[in-house]
């Protein structure tokens, strides 16, 4: 990374709260492994290191706005993680956290998997699926304290998708874009229905660039109906609201 990217990270993650000097060769190395697997496979479409520094990294390491993803043994699943994110970098500034990576596509869980090895990163997990099936799966179902998810699907799918994941009590932590009123107003309906509340709508800029951010949190504040999650690509062609 060059002494720019170097800079960039350390004040996006000091905007953020975060001290991430011990860490920066770990981000350099992450860095050099997506820039070099992106070569040969089609990972991402951010290129440049600036781009992959400032909406890659740090803005993963927002989701840990409100310190919903602080605690020692917290289980968190991260949905549709593509290559690797939030998951790695939360998972370098938070090694005593079990992140459970998923996605249903092969090959980016396969970089994941390459990438936590090369980093040492024993806290991750990563697993090829679909949010789907594992919802419907008792390995799985009602089994992580915190899903996570970027730029994935609009709320009403993120709720049906991740509520069934989530012991009692547990948070699904949605990082989007701007949100909508329409958005919010159908999420809040569908969280509902299948055991949520949203408790948080934290609307902010990603340091840096100050591009628009919502981290929404909804808490599993009831059971989730059995019929919950619907098959694989109901959910998306069929959003509960
Ligand atoms: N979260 C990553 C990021 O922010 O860079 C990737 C975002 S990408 C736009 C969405 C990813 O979600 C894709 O890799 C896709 O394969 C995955 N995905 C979408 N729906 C999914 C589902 N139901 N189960 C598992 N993965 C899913």
């Amino acid at each position: 990374m060059t002494p720019e990217g170097q800079a960039l990270l350390r004040q996006g993650a000091a905007e953020l709260g975060l001290n991430v000097e011990a860490q920066l060769p770990q981000f350099e190395q992450l860095l050099d492994l997506l820039v070099d697997a992106n070569s040969r496979v089609n990972l991402t479409a951010l290129k440049t290191e600036s781009d992959i520094v400032l909406k890659h990294f740090v803005d993963s390491l927002s989701c840990l706005r409100g310190g919903h993803l602080d605690g020692a043994g917290l289980r968190v699943l991260d949905i549709g993680t593509g290559a690797g994110f939030p998951t790695l970098p939360l998972a370098i500034v938070r090694p005593e956290v079990a992140f459970t990576p998923l996605d249903s596509i092969r090959k980016k869980i396969d970089f994941v998997r390459s990438a936590a090895e090369a980093l040492n990163l024993t806290g991750v997990t990563p697993l090829v699926g679909r949010a789907e099936t594992l919802g419907r799966d008792p390995e799985h179902r009602e089994r992580y304290d915190r899903v996570v998810c970027r730029a994935v699907a609009a709320l009403p799918i993120l709720a049906e998708l991740g509520l069934p994941l989530l012991k009692p009590g547990g948070l699904l932590v949605a990082q989007k874009g701007p949100i909508s009123e329409e958005e919010l107003h159908a999420g809040r309906r569908a969280a509902g229905e299948v055991g949520g509340g949203v408790t948080e709508v934290d609307a902010f800029t990603l340091p840096v660039l100050g591009d628009a951010r919502t981290l929404v949190v909804i808490e599993k504040v009831g059971p989730t109906p059995k019929k919950y999650p619907r098959r694989e690509g109901v959910p998306n062609a069929q959003p509960l609201f």
